[in-house]
């Protein structure tokens, strides 16, 4: 416990500013005076509460705001999951999930073991109320108690953490998934205590496929496995949810095999862009354009990013390597997204590999011959796309897994942009 983590707890629980709370409890340590004494003088000074006066009000879930300092309730724990943060320089056990009662749900990060678990009643006294990204949240700390309610709590929610793979969001923690490693890779990165290794790849079970991350490699993730994999956390990686492992989380291999969605969801691309980002998605629109920066391309061997007049942006000059490659503008009627074509998709769609490209620019002497040939084949075509979707403030981008001409007639409207660019 130092005084910064105090600070913080008390700062929160009092709703003053944490400089202020620090400034006083600092002037009392000058004094030799212990932490936890020097807090609650502070406490004290601010109108709170000193740990031994009696808890708040209780309240239900739906009455908290962002207003209160702290409060008490009495509810359900639907999760918890663990991690460690590294706070002020120090690594700290942290346990967080959320709390429900019959009026709703609200988030909850614990800064000490209280030995609660998923499931749990219980009634929370004197916890801390922060707010975060608008709403509110618990905080429980030193001077929060919790003890066993004595009947359970009914909720609506389901409780436990059990979760498929659509209904995860970032934000989310204490969650247990059963999936089949889709795709696994190992790397190592520069970590906060240096280089460490780490995997990555895609999970998937019957409603969705998302990427993971395990910051801790557990043995079992591997390939094809079929595990259930108890206290992840989501974060947001590339516009979509990503799983978190940690060295809490629990990888325990499946008797049977996971069954796995054998197609992503279809969106209509505003639904799809609205979400913010998809890993694995479909939609189906009319190609209206192939932009500049398609076909033959050349790559900074570096790092890959495509090379303009020999000039990589972070490695100055450099020397190319060939590659081919497609940015379509897809439209279905609702929306419009890019759509990048990676190189074996665009040698089928091209009809012809990078050497067969390169003979055709030399011949022609011009390199944009081969973009040209991919737009006489695509513009103009309704297809299906499948991938993975990302949205920034340059627009909608979809990194393509499957593209092929669309069975289905396109949606009236595309037709209908269509007739306006190419009358
Ligand atoms: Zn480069």
């Amino acid at each position: 416990m130092d005084v910064d983590h105090t600070a913080e707890e008390l700062a929160s629980a009092l709703g003053v500013t944490k400089q202020e709370v620090k400034a006083d409890l600092e002037a009392l340590l000058e004094f030799d005076v212990p932490l936890d004494e020097a807090a609650q003088s502070v406490r004290r000074k601010h109108g709170g509460a000193s740990g031994s006066s009696p808890a708040p009000e209780p309240l239900s879930i739906s009455d908290i705001t962002t207003e209160h300092g702290s409060v008490t309730v009495t509810a359900r724990v639907l999760t918890q999951g663990t991690r460690t943060i590294r706070y002020q320089g120090d690594d700290q056990t942290i346990r967080e999930g959320t709390l429900a009662d019959g009026t709703g749900t609200i988030s909850y990060t614990a800064w000490q073991d209280f030995g609660f678990e998923a499931g749990d009643s219980l009634v929370v006294g004197n916890a801390g109320v922060r707010e975060w990204d608008g709403h509110p949240e618990l905080n429980l700390g030193q001077s929060t108690t919790v003890s066993m309610a004595d009947e359970t709590v009914e909720v609506d929610q389901p409780v436990g953490g059990d979760s498929d793979l659509i209904d995860l969001a970032p934000g989310d923690r204490g969650r247990n998934v059963e999936v089949n490693v889709q795709d696994v890779d190992s790397r190592t990165i520069d970590g906060r205590d240096g280089e460490t290794t780490i995997l990555s790849g895609v999970l998937a079970d019957e409603t969705a496929r998302l990427p993971f991350t395990d910051w801790d490699p557990h043995p079992d993730i591997k390939g094809g496995a079929s595990l259930r994999i108890e206290d992840v956390y989501i974060r947001e990686f590339r516009g979509s949810p990503s799983v978190n492992l940690s060295e809490f989380s629990t990888v325990t291999p499946l008797d049977g095999t996971v069954t796995v969605a054998d197609s992503a969801p279809r969106l209509s691309i505003a639904e799809a862009v609205d979400n913010g980002g998809l890993f694995d998605v479909e939609v189906v629109g009319n190609v209206l354009e192939v932009r500049d920066g398609s076909g033959l391309i050349e790559r900074c061997p570096e790092c890959g990013r495509v090379v303009q007049n020999g000039q990589c942006r972070t490695h100055g000059a450099v020397e190319g390597e060939d590659d081919l490659r497609i940015k379509a503008i897809v439209d279905d009627g609702t929306d419009s997204v890019t759509a990048i074509i990676g190189t074996d998709l665009t040698e089928e769609i091209y009809g012809g590999d990078i050497a067969d490209a390169k003979a055709a620019a030399r011949e022609a002497m011009d390199k944009e011959v081969v973009a040209d040939a991919i737009r006489e084949e695509l513009v103009g075509g309704a297809y299906r796309v499948r991938g993975s979707l990302s949205v920034d403030e340059y627009g909608a981008n979809l990194n393509v897994d499957e593209f092929e001409a669309a069975t289905e007639e396109p949606v009236d409207r595309a037709r209908a942009v269509l007739a306006e660019v190419r009358p």
